[in-house]
Parts: structure tokens; sequence; C-alpha cells
């Protein structure tokens, strides 16, 4: 993929929720770009709407007003099967609680994503790969319970990665890790961005993490402020 293509883009989101008296407007009118490869983070405190901003940039949810673009296509204007199809091919997502099943085993966890796949037996060995990428090949038949909160992580990762994508998006991934751990993890994530030439959003409370994956930008008051 060549650089300089727009991936991503937000034009005057604006996202509310159903609250009395009136709905609460958490999203005032967000603009923002990326293009493929490229980095940013999004800085804010607790309930200033970083996960909500995340999910719209994820075609998780759609905005009340303004538009999601993702590689020039308006979100909205997709059926269901297309936005699956888009968020499974093109969005991988890390979460800041690992969100793996926990009866399943660290290889059945990454496989999720893929099984819809017809290549199961390729499928298969992409996620060994990736496990291996991650320094989990060893732990592939242990299941969550019995891994650290920083190996947990790192399963996620490879899970969002199974596919391929070109926009990996991380709500506090190292929200619930010790510094040690969310070093390595922030490391991890840049380490694959540059090898997979792969778009990154992090967004976070945690300055330090949200400067590792520079620009910028300060959620407040329901808008995005580019910072040094
Ligand atoms: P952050 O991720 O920065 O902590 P969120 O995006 O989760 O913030 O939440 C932003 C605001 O929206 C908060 O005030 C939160 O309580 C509210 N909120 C989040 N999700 C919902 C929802 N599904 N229904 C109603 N209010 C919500
Ligand atoms: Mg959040």
């Amino acid at each position: 993929m060549s650089q300089n293509t727009l991936l991503l883009e937000l034009t005057g989101v604006v996202k509310e929720y159903p609250a009395s008296p009136e709905p609460l407007r958490v999203l005032h009118g967000i603009d923002f770009s990326l293009d493929a490869g490229e980095c940013a983070a999004i800085l804010g405190p607790s309930g200033c709407g970083k996960s909500t901003l995340l999910n719209v940039m994820g075609s998780l949810d759609l905005p009340d007003a303004g538009t999601t673009r993702i590689r020039g296509n308006d979100i909205a204007a997709m059926n269901a099967a297309e936005l699956a199809r888009l968020r499974n091919h093109e969005i991988g997502f890390v979460f800041q609680l690992h969100h793996l099943l926990p009866q399943c085993t660290a290889l059945e966890n990454v496989l999720i994503p893929a099984m819809v796949h017809e290549h199961r037996d390729r499928a298969r060995e992409q996620a060994l790969r990736l496990l291996e990428r991650v320094g989990l090949r060893e732990r592939r038949h242990h299941r969550p319970g019995e891994l650290s909160g920083g190996e947990r992580q790192r399963v996620a990762v490879a899970r969002a990665l199974i596919n391929n994508p070109a926009l990996l998006l991380a709500d506090e991934p190292t929200g619930a890790l010790n510094e040690e751990a969310a070093t390595e993890l922030a490391d991890l994530l840049l380490e694959l961005r540059r090898e997979r030439n792969m778009a990154i959003v992090v967004v976070t409370h945690a300055r330090d993490l949200a400067e590792r994956f520079a620009p910028l930008y300060q959620l407040h008051g329901g808008r995005l402020e580019r910072r040094e």
C-alpha cells in the first residue's frame, strides 16, 4: 500500500446518547483524518468520549451527524454485510480488557475473526505465525486464565491482526497492565506497525503512552485539538 493514501476520515462527527431531559452529546463535531500506515494518539480523561470516538472510527457505531469514511467510502451508505466485511478485513480492535473467550485457548481466540474463512489451514498457519511473532507460540494451548495480563493483551493483538487489517484501533490497550508490560505492549504495537505498514489509533488517558503514538490529539469538550 502506498503512503499518503487517505484511510480514515471523520467529518463533522456528532454523537449523542439518549438521556433525559435531553440527549447527552459526547462528540460535538469531530474532524479527523489518517493516512495509511500512520499513527495517531487521542488523549483525554475518563468519560470524555474516547471509546465513543474509537467506536465511530471503527464503524461499530454510526455518527448522529457527520460522516465516517474508510478509503473514501461513507460507512452510512453500506449495508450490514458490507459493514461486517469492512470491520472484519480492514480494522482490528484491541480493548483495555482483552475480551478473549475464557473457554478457548490462545490459538482458538486468535482464530475467531478468521472463522468465516474457507481456508482454515491457512488461517491456522497465520494464527501460529502471529502467536510466534508476539512471543506466545509455546503458550498457544493455554486459556486466558492461564496467561498473565500482558500475555492476554498480546493474544488480543494477534487476534486483531489475523485478517491483516489496514487499521488497528486500540482503546486504552495498556490500561490494565503494569508499567513493564505496558511498555512492552507499546513496543510491540509500534514494531508491528512498521512491519505491516499498518495505521494505528490509540486512545488513552496516559500521556506517556500517547506520546509514543504521536501525533497527539486532545479530546476536550467533544472536540479534537492537535497537540505538540
Ligand atoms: P471514555 O472512553 O473517554 O471514558 P466514553 O466514550 O466511554 O468515554 O463515554 C463518554 C460519555 O458518554 C460518558 O459520560 C459516558 O457515561 C457516556 N456513555 C458512554 N456510553 C454510553 C451509552 N451506551 N449510553 C449512555 N451514555 C453513554
Ligand atoms: Mg473508554
